[in-house]
C-alpha cells in the first residue's frame, strides 16, 4: 500500500494527475474539493455549510473538513491506498491525517508537491474558468485570494512533511505526461 498527498497550489494540475495516477497505481482518490462540489450540487447540509467559504476563496473549516476525510476512509476501505488530492491544506488537517493513517494501520503519506510559478497558475485557473462551471474559477479575485491562502494557510504543511522528510518537490511545468513521468519516478521509490 502506498498513501499519497498531491500536493500544490490551486492550478498545478493535481486533479489531472491524480487521475492518471489512480489508474497506474489503482489507488483510491480522495479529492476534498470534489467532495464538497458534490454536496453542494446535492444541496446537503454540509454542502450548504462549505458553500459560503468556497464561493469566497476561503478553506472549509478544519473539523468539518477533518471529519468528512475520516467518514470517506472509513467507508471507502482500499487495498493499494489513497490518493490525497487537495488534502490536507492546513497543519491542523496535516496533523489528523498522519494519525488517522496510523490510527487506521494504514502507511504514513508521501508528499508530493507540483511546483507552479503564480503568473503561470492564474492564467490555467482563468483558462479552465471557461469551461468548468466553477464559480471560483470565475472571478480573478477569487483566484488570486485562493493563492493567498495557499501561501498563508497551506504552504506550512509542505514544511510538516520536510520535517519528517516525507515531501517530494517536482516541477508542475511542461506537458502532462513529462509532468507524470517525473511524479512517478518518485512514486516508483517507494514500492
Ligand atoms: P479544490 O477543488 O481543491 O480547488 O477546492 C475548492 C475549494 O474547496 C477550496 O478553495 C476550498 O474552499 C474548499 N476546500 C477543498 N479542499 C479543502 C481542504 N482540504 N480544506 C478546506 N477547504 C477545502
Amino acid at each position: 500500500m502506498i498513501n499519497l498527498i498531491l500536493f500544490g497550489p490551486p492550478g498545478a494540475g493535481k486533479g489531472t494527475q491524480s487521475q492518471k495516477l489512480i489508474e497506474k497505481y489503482q489507488l483510491s482518490h480522495i479529492s476534498t474539493g470534489d467532495l464538497f462540489r458534490y454536496n453542494m450540487k446535492n444541496a446537503t447540509s454540509l454542502g450548504k455549510l462549505a458553500k459560503s467559504y468556497i464561493d469566497a476563496g476561503n478553506l472549509v473549516p478544519d473539523e468539518v473538513t477533518n471529519n468528512m476525510v475520516k467518514d470517506f476512509i472509513e467507508r471507502t476501505p482500499s487495498k493499494n491506498g489513497y490518493i490525497l488530492d487537495g488534502y490536507p491544506r492546513s497543519s491542523n488537517q496535516a496533523k489528523y491525517i498522519d494519525n488517522l493513517l496510523d490510527d487506521f494501520k494504514l502507511s504514513p503519506a508521501l508528499l508530493l508537491s507540483l511546483e507552479v510559478n503564480e503568473d503561470e497558475l492564474i492564467k490555467r485557473l482563468l483558462e479552465r474558468g471557461k469551461t468548468s462551471n466553477r464559480i471560483d474559477d470565475q472571478d480573478e479575485s477569487v483566484i488570486r485570494k485562493r493563492q493567498n491562502v495557499y501561501q498563508k494557510e497551506t504552504a506550512p504543511v509542505k514544511e510538516y512533511y520536510d520535517y519528517k522528510k516525507r515531501a517530494y518537490s517536482i516541477s508542475g511545468l511542461g506537458d502532462v505526461e513529462t509532468i507524470f513521468d517525473r511524479i512517478a519516478g518518485v512514486i516508483q521509490k517507494h514500492l
